[in-house]
């Protein structure tokens, strides 16, 4: 028998299976094996399984909790063999749970879980979960999660009044990684102290996130959660210039963790990188940020493809640019950004100029004044498995600008640590993937500073895997002595 149901059913599959290849699937479950929100869920989330439901009833999976938990990391995404974007599905299905008003009592359920489960939840719902996207009003989103997250902290301040534990824990950096390490060391009763080299904590939070995407009230009071269990935050101190590494051991703390994200800018090496009204997109976008009076051109260009290269076209038309463009050496396909995010900039008026490469940058007077650019078409897969880019000879064509965004890459900054804890060839921290234990003993490190940069979500993740692995490790030197 044909129902309305049965047609709704069909209809929702026959869309998701062709434009986002959900006949594709393998079920080799690669995707929840990398997923960070499968990781902090535990058996609440297996991306794999929901694909399987999807295809089975797609019509009662809307009505799933499950759907609601994509973090828009992409890690999936970039990990599953046939490349598919499962966070776009989960958006369909969101979107027409709430279109058809399905989405109430299994929205309810889902934050519920993500306050009990997931260090941040205000942080990590504004940014990673993006209410607004299926059409509901974030403000209200926000104002839920937070009720039931006063009340979590609260159940979790009586259990923790049971608990003293023995050790003081250094933290340095604060931003997601380090909040969530010092949230969760301090929920099992051991001292915190965070160290953070800027005048504001929070990290790339606060530093480059737009408030439009993350509200500083928000972030504020997700870090006044945090001071208020007595972690201690001391900000404008870095590490290596105002404290020494070593330092931390001889103020008594027993175990380090190092959040220190990426924050040191990739230039790309070309001629005129130097001139005035050249900068990079973190140092743009703190400028912005920090209330300061951002100089901003009137006709931008910004190098890059990912969300940064995004988010600082964005800012720069709201702060003034009369025009904004993106130069990106790929093609749309490879875009690292978040296709919604690309969309919205290009609604917003920036262009978006693909298959094309910066050569060198013409100045006059010592500032910017054009892009020289070169055509690209793209050759054999390269060892990303992504199509290589090569210039096209004699395709040179020249854009007219008073600003040069760089948003190339950022690697960490970790001068500041010393010789034994290794890094990686890309300048990363090596760690023990299970444990997040570095090469020296007592220093744990995750986030940015590891994976190089990557998302909040995974920032997150990292932290609780490693204060997990703090804790074990200062209950182990208690058993020592
Ligand atoms: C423009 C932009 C937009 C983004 N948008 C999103 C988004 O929408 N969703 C999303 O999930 N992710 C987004 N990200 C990525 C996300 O912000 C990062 O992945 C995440 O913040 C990494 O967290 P972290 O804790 O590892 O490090 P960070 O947040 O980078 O924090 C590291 C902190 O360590 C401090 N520090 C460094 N060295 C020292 C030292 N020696 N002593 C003391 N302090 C030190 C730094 O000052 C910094 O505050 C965005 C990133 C950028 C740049």
């Amino acid at each position: 028998m044909v129902t309305t149901k049965n047609i709704e059913s069909k209809e929702i599959l026959e869309e998701l299976l062709d434009t986002e290849k959900l006949k594709y699937c393998f079920e080799c479950g690669i995707c929840t094996s990398c997923c960070p929100m499968a990781e902090l869920l535990g058996r609440d989330y297996n991306p794999r399984q929901l694909l399987e439901k999807v295809v089975l009833d797609p019509k009662g999976t809307m009505a799933s909790n499950e759907i609601w938990f994509c973090a828009w990391c992409y890690c999936c995404h970039r990990h599953c063999p046939q490349a598919l974007k499962l966070p776009e599905i989960f958006l369909r299905l969101r979107t027409r749970a709430v279109d058809d008003q399905q989405h109430t009592e299994p929205l309810n359920n889902a934050l519920r879980k993500i306050v009990q489960n997931i260090p941040l939840p205000l942080v990590a719902t504004a940014v990673c979960l993006h209410p607004e996207r299926a059409n509901l009003e974030k403000k209200k989103i926000l104002e839920k999660i937070e009720e039931s997250y006063l009340e979590h902290l609260r159940q979790k301040k009586m259990e923790r009044a049971q608990k003293v534990s023995e050790g003081k824990v250094a933290v340095i950096g604060s931003g997601p990684a380090s909040l969530t390490v010092a949230y969760e060391l301090s929920m099992k009763g051991y001292g915190v102290t965070v160290f953070e080299a800027l005048p504001y904590a929070g990290g790339m939070l606060r530093k480059c996130i737009p408030e439009s995407r993350l509200p500083r009230e928000i972030l504020e009071k997700e870090i006044g959660f945090i001071r208020d269990l007595g972690v201690e935050i001391k900000t404008a101190v870095a590490v290596g210039k105002d404290v020494s590494f070593s330092d931390l051991w001889r103020d008594g703390y027993k175990a380090v963790f190092v959040g220190a994200g990426a924050h040191k800018s990739q230039h790309l090496k070309i001629e005129g990188a130097d001139l005035g009204g050249v900068v990079h997109a973190l140092d743009f976008l703190w400028s912005v940020n920090s209330g300061g009076n951002a100089d901003v051109g009137k006709k931008v260009v910004v190098i890059g493809g990912g969300n940064v290269a995004v988010d600082a076209a964005k800012t720069a038309l709201c702060k003034g640019a009369c025009e904004a463009v993106i130069l990106y050496r790929r093609s749309r396909e490879e875009m690292p950004a978040i296709p919604w995010e690309i969309k919205e900039v290009e609604e917003a008026g920036v262009k978006i100029e693909l298959l094309a490469a910066p050569k060198r940058i013409l100045g006059e007077n010592g500032r910017v004044k054009a892009i020289e650019c070169i055509r690209m078409q793209l050759d054999e897969l390269d060892e990303s498995g992504r199509r290589k880019p090569v210039p096209i000879e004699g395709s040179e064509f020249t854009v007219e600008t008073d600003m040069v965004i760089f948003a190339t890459g950022e690697t960490p900054d970790l001068g500041f640590l010393p010789s034994q804890v290794e890094l990686n060839e890309d300048g990363t921290v090596w760690v023990n993937p299970l444990t997040m234990e570095t090469s020296l003993q007592g220093v744990f490190a995750g986030g940015d500073a590891v994976t190089g940069p990557a998302t909040v979500i995974e920032a997150i993740r990292a932290g609780k895997c490693a204060a997990r692995s703090i804790g074990k490790y200062l209950r182990s030197l208690g058993r020592e002595t």
